[in-house]
C-alpha cells in the first residue's frame, strides 16, 4: 500500500506549505472533519506563520476557558496602560506595539486602543459575549424580515455553541448574514467563540486605522492587517512585509487597505 496521504497527493497551497515549514501539524490545529476550524484557519490563520518570537495557539478553535487560560499562561503576556485601558499582549507583540506607538507620536500621530481593554487580550468568555452581541440581534432582524421562523430561532438559541456557529455559517451561505449590519459574514465582524486572534494575544484594534501613515508604522513594526474587512484589527506577525509571501500569505486590497491573508486558493 502506498503511504502517501490524501492531502499530499495534490500540490499544497503556499499557506499549507508554509505551515509545514513552520513545523505546524495542520490536522492537530484544524481537524479535517471540522469545517469551522478549517474556515477559521483560512480566515484568521496568519498568526500560525508568525515569527518564532511568539507562540501560536495549539488549535484553531478553543472550546473552554480552561484551555484558553492554559495557553495564555504558557505563551506569557505583558500588560501596559494606554490611556485608561489595560492592554495585554504576548511580550514580543507588546514590545513592537510600544515602539510603533512611540514612532507614531514622534510624527505627531498616535496609536490608541479601540473599545478599551478589549482591544488586545480576550478571554474565552469575552469571545462568547461578543458572539452573542451579533448572533442575538441578527436572529431578531431576520425573524422580523420573515427569513427565520420563531421555531427556527428558538432552536438556534438552544444549540451548543459550536453547532450554533456551524448553523450560522450555513445560513450565511444563503445570504442570511450575522454581522453587525447584516451585510456580510459574522466572521468579518467578530470571531466565532474560542477562535479570536485576540485570544492568541497577537491582535490589537486601533482607533487610528484609517490613517495610512499609522498603518505604515504598524507594518514597519511587524503589525499587519490579516483579517479581511476587519478594518481596525492589526495582527502581530513580527516579520518584514517582504517576508510575508514566503510565509504563505498573499496581499488583497479592500476599502483601500492592504490585507495579508492565507494563500489557500
Ligand atoms: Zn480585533
Amino acid at each position: 500500500m502506498p503511504e502517501t496521504k490524501q492531502s499530499h497527493l495534490q500540490q499544497p497551497s503556499p499557506f499549507y506549505a508554509a505551515l509545514d515549514r513552520r513545523g505546524i501539524n495542520i490536522e492537530a490545529i484544524s481537524p479535517p472533519d471540522d469545517p469551522i476550524a478549517r474556515r477559521v484557519l483560512h480566515d484568521y490563520g496568519a498568526i500560525f506563520i508568525a515569527d518564532e518570537s511568539v507562540t501560536p495557539p495549539p488549535v484553531c478553535v478553543f472550546t473552554s476557558e480552561a484551555a484558553v487560560g492554559e495557553f495564555q499562561e504558557r505563551a506569557g503576556f505583558r500588560s501596559t496602560n494606554i490611556g485608561d485601558a489595560m492592554i495585554e499582549l504576548q511580550p514580543a507583540a507588546m514590545e513592537a506595539l510600544l515602539k510603533a506607538r512611540a514612532a507614531a507620536r514622534a510624527q505627531g500621530l498616535d496609536i490608541t486602543p479601540r473599545d478599551g481593554a478589549e482591544a488586545a487580550r480576550r478571554s474565552y468568555a469575552d469571545t462568547v459575549r461578543l458572539w452573542n452581541s451579533r448572533f442575538l440581534p441578527a436572529l431578531d432582524h431576520w425573524t422580523k424580515r420573515g427569513k427565520l421562523s420563531d421555531r427556527q430561532t428558538k432552536r438556534l438559541r438552544a444549540l451548543p455553541i459550536d453547532r450554533q456557529v456551524a448553523k450560522v455559517l450555513q445560513l450565511e451561505g444563503d445570504e442570511i448574514f450575522f454581522s453587525k449590519d447584516f451585510s456580510k459574514s459574522v466572521l468579518y465582524s467578530i470571531a466565532a467563540p474560542g477562535t479570536s486572534q485576540h485570544i492568541a494575544m497577537l491582535a490589537f484594534d486601533a482607533n487610528e486605522f484609517l490613517d495610512e501613515r499609522v498603518r505604515e508604522i504598524f507594518a514597519e513594526h511587524g503589525w499587519f492587517q490579516t483579517v479581511l474587512s476587519d478594518l481596525p484589527h492589526f495582527t502581530y506577525l513580527g516579520l518584514r512585509e517582504t517576508e510575508l509571501p514566503a510565509r504563505g500569505l498573499k496581499s488583497v486590497e479592500v476599502h483601500d487597505q492592504k490585507f495579508w491573508i492565507p494563500d489557500v486558493e
